[in-house]
């Protein structure tokens, strides 16, 4: 069985269309959330992810605060600004659809959590934080968004050692059975490590392996439509350069 993987789309469709080129033919799809925020197409992302075949996906913090359960104060003014937007864009089946998400997800093996474990929007950056997420994590994989940056963390099983390895430019994850891992697909909408193609990644659970890609998509057509709708400078010119 193969799932794609997929998060942090954050409204770009040109993205998310390059990435579901790439990974479409998938037999399930995994998002670990944030389908919306930031950019200019919120409520086609969410009609193209939500009928993707055999999908999980979670809430995202932009996905929440979008229809209210969420507190902007932890935003900046850009991203808050985008939020608002945002919410007046959604149809009501897509915000129902974005209030049916869980803040979790059991499927195949992996965990799924948007930004870490038990403390669900917290960040894992670095190995000591991939180690908080470790001790309380149900499962020997998991899948996390929200930092947009393609990586993974390993710690074999019964230690306390944990290493991070960045994919910015893609590989290949192989899986052991004594070593736990938390991967980041990165974000398909918004990449933030110097890199401005969409990520993704595609999860073998025959073969075992996870291999991220990164997919090169038309990021002038979205920056075009960000001004068009008046989404800000800020987010519109960090597009190109990945960060
Ligand atoms: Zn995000």
């Amino acid at each position: 069985m193969t799932y794609g993987l997929i998060s942090d789309i954050h409204s770009n469709m040109e993205a998310l269309t390059a990435v579901l080129a790439e990974i479409g033919s998938a037999d399930a799809f995994l998002c670990m959330g944030d389908l919306v925020g930031y950019g200019p197409d919120p409520a086609a992302c969410i009609e193209r992810v939500r009928f993707l075949p055999n999908l999980t996906c979670i809430a995202g913090n932009h996905d929440l605060a979008a229809i209210g359960r969420y507190s902007l104060d932890w935003f900046n003014p850009y991203a808050r600004a985008a939020i608002e937007w945002t919410g007046d864009q959604l149809t009501p089946d897509a915000r129902a659809y974005l209030e049916s998400l869980e803040l979790t997800a059991e499927v195949a093996g992996a965990f799924l959590v948007h930004g870490a474990y038990p403390n669900h929007m917290d960040y894992i950056t670095t190995a000591s934080e991939a180690m908080a997420t470790f001790e309380s994590l149900p499962a020997s994989l998991c899948f996390v968004g929200h930092t947009h940056v393609t990586e993974y963390y390993r710690n074999r099983t019964g230690t306390r050692f944990c290493d991070q390895t960045s994919l910015w430019s893609g590989g290949v994850i192989p899986l052991d059975p004594d070593v736990r891992c938390i991967v980041n697909p990165g974000s398909v909408g918004q990449p933030r490590d110097d890199n401005s193609s969409a990520s993704c990644g595609v999860y073998d659970t025959e073969l075992r392996q996870i291999e991220l890609r990164r997919v090169a998509y038309d990021i002038a057509a979205v920056q075009k439509k960000m001004r068009k709708v008046g989404l800000s400078d800020y987010l519109i010119d960090r597009l190109p350069r990945g960060r």
